[in-house]
């Protein structure tokens, strides 16, 4: 037996996580379920490798809003999926996930096609897609002996760690760039009484930085490429399978950017498949501009969409701008970053890769409110009689 086989069945057998092990996305090592460092050795990142048991549709089927906690979160509702046997008492949610999938005439005559819907994940508790994920690797983080909370980030990581420390009565402390961030997010991070710090360095180097510190003073980092996250984030995927009776769409459009998201999307298709909950694979648009295509995270997610004979679309900010005022005109909003997926399946749709017959999911990651843009400072402002107001309406 591996020593790390070993310290998963000790884990197991302790109470904690009925997580099999770790394994290197890059060089397939192993690391034991309970490990703090969620980095190789060789530099990448860890995944969680699960012993699934045999789990059916109608488990999913049965739980909803009404069901009691965890399940009617909708991250905890797949419990078998995303953490297997993981106490629920042990769980903290703000009963995240539960998102709308949205029908849109005016955005499907946008994209081109007759069968386009957006999973809105802004509508989650702290209006993002980071507390699916958040609520998995902070439950797990708490479980796990975990004292004090880090994460690198310059936007929704940072929000939603506030939120999830503070449900868990946890300090946190939070890295951001001091010259690119989201002042929206932080200062939300920072009402839920995380101690944010700007460092004068790029995000690649501040996301170091918080690695170290954790190392070194034995904080919990909660970044990005959290195992655990992703398995929070493959929740997604299957509460668009529930609400879309398990069809699976033939396409499912997700921002590029979003590395976590690739990669949980992936993962979950291929589970779902191997669990026998999908027929047939969908596959994944991811749509934006990759800053740098070398680092591990973009290989990474790269591969995997890959794995479902996908599409990467490259997406100029004009191409984002445009869909962005289709999404907030649509009456659903998004921030400007979450509506390239949309401009993806739109030119992909336009090239002929997507057919007229087929049917898009698109993911919206952030809410409208993340980061506000436009100025109301040009705002027609009136004397309080009717004349006034009847002259300004008819400008
Ligand atoms: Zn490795």
């Amino acid at each position: 037996m591996s020593a790390a086989r070993a310290a998963a069945l000790a884990a197991s057998q302790s109470g904690l996580a009925d997580v099999a092990l770790l394994r290197c996305t890059g060089c397939a090592a192993e690391a034991p379920a309970s490990s703090r460092d969620f980095e190789c050795a060789c530099g990448a990142p860890y995944d969680v490798e699960h012993a699934f048991r045999l789990v059916g549709r109608e488990t999913f089927d049965a739980r909803d809003l009404r069901s009691p906690a965890p399940h009617d979160s909708g991250v905890w509702r797949f419990l078998e999926l995303v953490y297997p046997r993981f106490p629920s008492e042990a769980v903290i949610s703000l009963r995240e996930g539960n998102t709308p999938l949205l029908a849109s005439p005016v955005l499907c005559e946008f994209v081109g096609i007759e069968q386009v819907k957006l999973k809105h994940e802004g509508l989650n508790p702290t209006g993002s897609f980071a507390d699916r994920g958040m609520t998995v690797a902070v439950s797990r983080a708490r479980a796990n002996g975990a004292r004090h909370l880090v994460c690198a980030s310059d936007g929704a990581a940072a929000a939603s760690l506030g939120a999830y420390a503070a449900r868990a009565a946890l300090p946190c402390t939070v890295l951001a760039p001091a010259a690119a961030h989201a002042p929206a997010k932080l200062a939300q991070a920072r009402a839920f009484g995380a101690h944010v710090v700007l460092v004068r360095a790029d995000s690649e180097r501040v996301r170091a930085l918080a690695r170290e510190l954790a190392q070194t003073e034995q904080l919990d980092l909660l970044d990005a490429c959290n195992p655990f996250g992703i398995e929070g984030h493959k929740s997604t995927l299957f509460e668009l399978l529930v609400q879309l009776a398990w069809r699976a769409p033939d396409w499912i459009a997700l921002a590029l950017e979003n590395f976590a998201h690739c990669c949980a999307f992936a993962k979950a298709l291929r589970e779902a498949r191997y669990l026998g909950l999908i027929d047939r694979l969908p596959r994944l648009l991811a749509a934006g501009s990759l800053r740098d295509p070398q680092s591990h995270g973009a290989r990474r997610a790269l591969s995997a969409i890959a794995e479902t004979r996908g599409e990467v679309l490259a997406i100029t900010p004009e191409q984002a701008a445009l869909a962005k005022l289709a999404i907030d005109r649509a009456g659903l909003g998004c921030d400007l970053a979450s509506a390239a997926p949309l401009a993806g399946a739109r030119e992909l749709a336009r090239r002929g890769g997507i057919g007229p017959e087929e049917s898009v999911v698109v993911v919206l990651d952030s809410h409208w409110l993340g980061a506000p843009s436009t100025s109301l400072a040009a705002l027609p402002t009136v004397a309080a009689e009717l004349g006034a107001l009847r002259s300004a309406r008819a400008d």
